[in-house]
C-alpha cells in the first residue's frame, strides 16, 4: 500500500502523513451549530471526515476522534428567549435529531461529544492564560483578542489582510476593537440574553473560544488532525490557531483538512440563509434510502471538489447500491466464506485512497472490477475461490464506504437448507415439494435461478 498523502490547507501541498504518536491519530471535528436540524450540506463535510477516518483505520491507526457542539451563540440564545426555554430544553430536539441523522448515515461515532455550554470554566481558564500572555483587552465588558499580539495570524488562510486597516475603531455587533481584525473572546452581558458569571465578569463565551478549549481538554496541545468545512477556514480556524497557540506556545494542529461545500443545481453554496437545503429527514420521506445519501455524499465528487446536490445524483447512488447488493448475492457466498481479496483490485483500491482520499477513482476500480467479473458470471463459470475472493474484496471497500448490506448469516442459512431440500426433493421427482420451497422463498423475498453451476439466488 502507498503512503498516505493528504492535503494540508496549511502548507497548500500534499504531505505524506505521520501522527504525532505512532500509531495513534488525535482529531477535531468542528461539529453542529443545534440551532435548528443540520443540512445535508453539513453532512457532507461529516462523510468526508467518515471517510478520513476510515482510511486511517484500515491502514491500522486508532483514531481519538473528537467533535464539538456548538450549543450556544446568536441565534441559539435568540431563538430559545423568543420560545421562552433555557438553552438546554431549546437545543435538546437538534441534538437528538443529529446524532439520530449520524446514525442513518452510518457514520462512526466520535469518542466525545463536547457541548460548549459544558466547558464554560475550561474556556474562561484559556482566556486567563492568553490574558497572561498579553493577547487580550477589555472593551466595554468584553474580552478581545489582540491580533497584533499574535504576528503568525493568517498563516492558515493566507488571506492578505493588510487591507483591513489596522489602528482604527469600528463597532461590530455593539462592540468596540481596538482593531476590526480583533475577535471577541468573551461577550459581556446584554440585557435579557443568558449568561453565565465568571471571573472575566457576567457574559458568554465567543464561538472560536470553544472548539480552542474543548479540543485542546480531549486531545491535548497538539493535535494531529483538525477538520471541517472550507468556510471555517477563516476565520474560525485562524481564530482557533491564534487562541491555542498563543496561550500554550506549541504548535495547535499538524494537519488541516477542509471539504468543500455541497452546492445547490445553480452552484450556490448550500445553507439555512439561502432556503436552498435538505435535511437528511426530507429525503427520507421522499423515499431514499439512507445508504444512497451516504454514497452520494461520500463519492459524489473528491472533498476538495465542490459537489451539486440533485435529484440526479441521488438516483445514480440508488443504482450504484443496489448494483453493488445484487453483486454480492450473485456471487452466492456464505457470510464465512474465507478467501484474499484479488491483490491487484484491492492495490487500486488503497492505493486511491491514500492518495488523498481519491474515493472517486477507488469506486471507479471497484465497478470496473465489479462489472468485468458479472460478465462472467453470466457466461462461463466462475470458480467457488475466485467468488470467495471477489466477496472479500467487496467486504474490504465497505469498510469504507458501508453501503452494501450483506446478507445476514441466519438468513444464508436457511436458504442454503431450503436450496439443499429443494434439490433433494427433485432428485426423488416429488416436483410439488420443490416447487412449494421455491414459492416458500419467494416469500420470503428470494428468487431462485437454476444455472449450469448449480443453484443460486437473488433479493427481489
Ligand atoms: P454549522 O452547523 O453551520 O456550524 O456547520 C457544521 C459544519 O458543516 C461545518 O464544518 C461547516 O463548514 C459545514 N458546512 C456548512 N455548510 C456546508 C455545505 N453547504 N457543504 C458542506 N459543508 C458545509
Ligand atoms: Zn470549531
Amino acid at each position: 500500500m502507498s503512503k498516505l498523502t493528504l492535503f494540508n490547507t496549511a502548507s497548500q501541498r500534499l504531505e505524506e502523513f505521520a501522527p504525532l504518536v505512532p500509531g495513534q491519530v488525535r482529531m477535531y471535528t468542528c461539529g453542529p451549530t443545534v440551532h435548528d436540524y443540520s443540512h445535508v450540506g453539513n453532512f457532507r463535510t461529516v462523510l468526508f471526515q467518515d471517510l478520513l477516518r476510515r482510511v486511517l483505520e484500515s491502514q491500522g491507526y486508532q483514531v481519538t476522534q473528537v467533535m464539538n457542539i456548538t450549543d450556544v451563540e446568536d441565534r441559539i440564545i435568540r431563538k430559545s428567549a423568543e420560545r421562552a426555554l433555557s438553552i438546554d430544553e431549546y437545543t435538546a430536539p437538534y441534538i437528538d435529531a443529529y446524532h439520530e441523522d449520524l446514525s442513518t448515515l452510518r457514520v462512526e461515532p466520535a469518542a466525545e461529544y463536547p457541548r460548549a455550554t459544558r466547558h464554560i470554566p475550561e474556556m474562561v481558564s484559556l482566556i486567563q492564560q492568553l490574558d497572561a500572555k498579553g493577547h487580550t483587552y477589555v472593551s466595554d465588558g468584553s474580552t478581545y483578542f489582540r491580533i497584533a499580539s499574535f504576528p503568525r495570524y493568517g498563516v492558515l488562510s493566507h488571506l492578505n489582510l493588510s487591507g483591513i486597516k489596522a489602528g482604527a475603531r469600528v463597532d461590530v455587533d455593539e462592540y468596540s476593537k481596538e482593531d476590526p481584525r480583533d475577535f471577541v473572546l468573551w461577550k459581556a452581558r446584554k440585557t435579557g440574553e443568558h449568561f453565565w458569571e465568571t471571573a472575566l465578569g457576567p457574559g458568554r463565551p465567543g464561538w472560536h473560544i470553544e472548539c480552542s478549549a474543548m479540543s485542546m481538554k480531549y486531545l491535548g496541545e497538539t493535535l494531529d488532525i483538525h477538520t471541517g468545512g472550507v468556510d471555517l477556514i477563516f476565520p474560525h480556524h485562524e481564530d482557533e490557531i491564534a487562541q491555542s497557540e498563543g496561550a500554550t506556545g506549541k504548535t495547535f494542529v499538524r494537519y488541516w483538512l477542509h471539504a468543500q461545500h455541497l452546492q445547490d443545481a445553480t452552484g450556490e453554496k448550500m445553507s439555512k440563509r439561502l432556503k436552498n437545503f435538505a435535511t437528511v429527514r426530507d429525503l427520507l420521506a421522499e423515499g431514499y434510502t439512507p445508504r444512497a445519501i451516504r454514497y452520494a455524499l461520500l463519492t459524489g465528487a473528491h472533498y476538495r471538489s465542490p459537489l451539486a446536490f440533485s435529484e440526479d445524483l441521488l438516483r445514480q447512488a440508488e443504482g450504484a447500491v443496489r448494483r453493488l447488493d445484487e453483486f454480492v448475492v450473485r456471487l452466492n457466498i456464505a457470510e464465512d466464506a474465507t478467501g484474499l481479496p484479488p491483490e491487484d483490485v484491492k492495490r487500486q483500491w488503497d492505493d486511491a485512497l491514500s492518495n488523498d482520499l481519491n474515493i472517486q477513482e477507488a469506486v471507479g476500480q471497484l465497478f470496473k472490477f465489479v462489472g468485468g467479473l458479472n460478465t462472467r458470471l453470466d457466461s462461463a463459470s466462475v470458480s467457488e475461490a475466485e467468488r470467495a475472493s471477489a466477496y472479500a474484496m467487496l467486504k474490504h471497500a465497505n469498510r469504507i464506504l458501508d453501503v452494501i448490506d450483506f446478507p445476514a448469516r441466519e438468513l444464508e442459512d436457511t436458504i442454503t437448507r431450503l436450496i439443499a431440500e429443494r434439490k433433494s426433493a427433485r432428485d426423488a421427482n416429488d416436483f410439488a415439494r420443490a416447487d412449494a420451497i421455491r414459492d416458500q422463498l419467494k416469500a420470503m423475498g428470494i428468487q431462485l435461478y437454476d444455472t449450469k453451476d448449480g443453484v443460486r439466488w437473488k433479493r427481489l
